[in-house]
């Protein structure tokens, strides 16, 4: 089990997205998919969309390394 930053406990995958300044923050896909949305409606306060890696190319927390 897994925190995603949204306050809630995942048990697939929670991958690491960088925000920039902000740092990174903990994500499970369905947030990610609002985050981006929500990005979306502000073009102008954050970087673009686009610039963000796909989420299955985002670094997995915690996921098993050998
Ligand atoms: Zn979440």
């Amino acid at each position: 089990m897994t925190t995603c930053d949204y306050g809630h406990e995942v048990d697939t995958d929670v991958r690491t997205l960088p925000i920039g300044v902000d740092g990174n923050i903990l994500i499970c896909e369905n947030h990610y998919k609002k985050e981006m949305k929500f990005r979306r409606s502000y073009p102008r306060s954050f970087k673009s969309v686009r610039d963000f890696p796909k989420f299955a190319s985002l670094k997995i927390y915690g996921g098993k390394q050998s």
